[in-house]
């Protein structure tokens, strides 16, 4: 009893080009058996591929109704024709239509990716049914190196890998000389004795003569639909070698394991990288953008943070907890110089305040430098013992002076580091006599070299008692500042205000203005801050640059690679097995660039470290995630279009491209 397979009834296909429409097949009516070996035959443009493409699920009939084992196909989505194309039909084109860059296997093994069968089981079968077709020794080769004859048994293997109950041969051996065209139509009369259910196009009634079946198409209609009698056909069409049709083909590829997406994940992440290495320079130019883009972002953070690190390292350095106390309003008071507000007594009391851990008042002025005959004009400081405690200075050799000294109005002075460079090059400054103007004094200590980023590096600066300098040098009884060194525990904050207050309190009016260092550090960390948001944007910028050089060349790629497209398609690839292709390969793109970018970065800091030493830059974990995570994005959004616009095409379209 013969089995009814595919039925076509009142099919229709117009093309519409532009304004016009062409009307290729006029209301075909067609039913084929189960088992059958069937030949169309017809001149060239009767319209037989036409027809061979809506049998095969790549086209869709305009008009009219296709049934497939009693399903129509209009109630299919495209998943499910896809699954048809995979898993029921096996598309033989004149063409062989093998993707170039994968090897006979690898072409081989493609739809059964899509199937999601398992990578030893896929390798098995394609290596099976390559020697089965006398490629058992060209499994490695690519197309380019196979013959044409050659070529087409590749992609008779690729038809069968999946099963192929039906094989749909258009013009199978169009291309071929001769011997080779023989030789595959062997093969498909060796595949009906087994089984399989084949259509073969030719225009060639020669061919034609070896089906059971031949069917004749003239301006698409059917002119002629001739059967062979029992007799004469050379085989019995119920003859088969276990390859029926699957309980129900539509319901049995819905089914979606997880372990068979993620084998179809790694597929395509194979299939993705293979692209990517095969078009390596597009791949690199591609690339640039994203490395440029986030390497600017990890190294303009890294130096920010680097930048910002040393200034807080240098404000550290000058002891983060002191407020200093001015007189006057604020910075710039320009009488300041002749307010006389501050005054010893507010320093003894100031001292004994519960947040008070050090205190040292400043009198400063100018005066000349004499020792033996060098001559140099610097600054005094007139300041307390607690001086080098509360601006944490440290001493290079000597002592600093104590409160005897203090009290007893002593001549004694500690030099910084530039005085003693200036008057003792050579010699060990400590027990000599300096002159300050007029009053000579004997070397004690020398400081060491004070890092900091604000001035006062290059000027000479020494360090009597205050009450020396009140008594012998300036005469008057006013400060220039006090220095406060708050306790741990206190926040500046609240000395601060509570500094204010007390002597605001003491001069019955608010006459001195206060400076938290505290408060400079957080100044200057907030302008770097800012620095280097404004560098980020710069960079951000650069990576959507980046990004939108990737969605070019990635939609490029997609116009390039539309017959692959096709190709995939018409062995079964799913719409979302596109999409998937193509975004991941402008993922691994971007990652992959992104990747390349943080390790240039890390090439920059190197440079940078060899040129300048008094700073280094600082990667912070965080501006690695960021960047990883913003190539990453960039791949997927960037990627999506052109992924998308690969999805959409209709395979029909796309495998008629060049
Ligand atoms: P055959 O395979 O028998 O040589 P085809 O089925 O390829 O013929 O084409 C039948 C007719 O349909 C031809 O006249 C061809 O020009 C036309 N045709 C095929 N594809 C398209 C298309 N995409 N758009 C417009 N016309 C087409
Ligand atoms: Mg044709």
């Amino acid at each position: 009893m013969k089995q009814l397979l595919l039925s076509l009834r009142g099919v229709k296909r117009i093309y519409t080009s532009g304004e016009q429409k062409i009307e290729v097949l006029h209301g075909i009516d067609l039913d084929i058996y189960k088992g059958e070996l069937v030949a169309i035959i017809g001149a060239s443009g009767s319209g037989k591929s036409t027809l061979m493409n809506i049998l095969g699920c790549l086209d869709k009939p305009s008009e009219g109704s296709y049934e497939i084992d009693g399903v129509s196909t209009q109630t299919l989505y495209s998943d499910q024709l896809a699954a048809l194309r995979r898993n029921y039909f096996g598309f033989i084109f004149q063409r062989y239509h093998l993707l170039t860059h994968l090897n006979a296997s690898s072409n081989v093994e493609i739809p059964a990716i899509y199937a999601g069968t398992g990578n030893q089981e896929r390798r098995e079968n394609s290596r099976k049914l390559l020697e089965r077709l006398g490629l058992g020794d060209k499994t490695e080769h690519l197309p380019s190196q196979l013959s044409g004859g050659q070529q087409q048994r590749v992609s008779i293997a690729r038809a069968l890998m999946n099963g192929g109950q039906v094989i749909l041969a258009d013009e199978p051996t169009g291309a071929l000389d001769t011997k080779s065209g023989k030789e595959v139509l062997g093969i498909l009369k060796e595949l009906h004795a087994n089984g399989h259910t084949v259509i073969l196009v030719t225009h060639d009634p020669s061919i034609a003569a070896h089906a059971n079946r031949v069917i004749e198409i003239r301006d698409g209609n059917v002119i002629s639909d001739v059967t062979k009698t029992s007799e004469e056909q050379e085989t019995d069409s119920t003859q088969t070698d276990g390859q029926e049709l699957h309980g129900n083909i539509f319901e049995q590829n819905l089914i979606r394991s997880f372990g068979a997406t993620f084998l179809r994940f790694k597929e395509a992440f194979k299939m993705a990288w293979i692209a990517m290495v095969t078009h390596r320079m597009r791949t690199l130019l591609t690339m640039l953008g994203i490395i440029i883009g986030i390497m600017a972002v990890v190294s303009v953070v890294a130096l920010g943070n680097g930048a910002s690190q040393k200034v807080t390292n240098d404000i550290s350095a000058i002891g983060t907890n002191t407020i200093s106390i001015y007189p006057g309003k604020d910075w710039g008071d320009m009488r300041a110089n002749k307010i006389q507000t501050l005054k010893v007594n507010d320093l003894d009391a100031l001292k004994y305040q519960d947040y008070v851990d050090g205190v040292s008042p400043t009198v400063q002025t100018g005066a000349t430098f004499h020792y033996d005959s060098f001559e140099a004009s610097g600054r005094i400081s007139g300041v307390s013992e607690q001086f080098i405690k509360v601006k944490g200075l440290k001493l290079a050799n000597g002592r600093f002076f104590d409160e005897e000294h203090v009290k007893n109005i002593a001549q004694v002075v500690v030099l910084d580091q530039n005085t003693r460079e200036k008057f003792f090059p050579y010699e060990d400054p400590i027990g000599k006599v300096i002159l300050l103007g007029s009053l000579p004094c004997v070397v004690i200590g020398v400081l060491e070299k004070q890092e900091s980023p604000f001035g006062g590096q290059d000027n000479l600066e020494v360090y009597i008692p205050y009450t020396s300098a009140i008594a012998r040098i300036t005469g008057s009884r006013y400060l220039s500042s006090i220095t406060v060194k708050v306790k741990d525990g206190w926040s500046n904050a609240v000395a601060e205000q509570l500094i204010t207050n007390f002597l605001t309190i003491r001069h019955g009016a608010k006459d001195v203005f206060t400076n938290s260092s505290d408060t400079i550090l957080k100044t200057i960390q907030k302008t770097t801050g800012t620095m280097t948001l404004l560098v980020s944007c710069i960079a951000v910028i650069s990576l959507i640059v980046g990004g939108i050089g990737v969605m070019n060349i990635m939609l490029v790629s997609v116009t390039e690679r539309t017959k692959e497209i096709g190709i995939r398609m018409a062995v079964g690839a799913r719409k979302s097995d596109i999409l998937q292709q193509f975004l991941i390969e402008a993922i691994l793109v971007c990652l992959i660039g992104g990747f390349l970018g943080i390790m240039c970065s890390y090439g920059v800091s190197i440079i940078f470290s060899l040129f300048v030493q008094s700073m280094s830059m600082v990667f912070s974990p965080l501006s690695i995630v960021a960047a990883v995570t913003c190539s990453t994005l960039i791949g997927v959004v960037f990627g999506y279009i052109p992924a998308k616009n690969a999805a959409k095409l209709d395979p029909i379209d796309a495998l008629a491209r060049e």
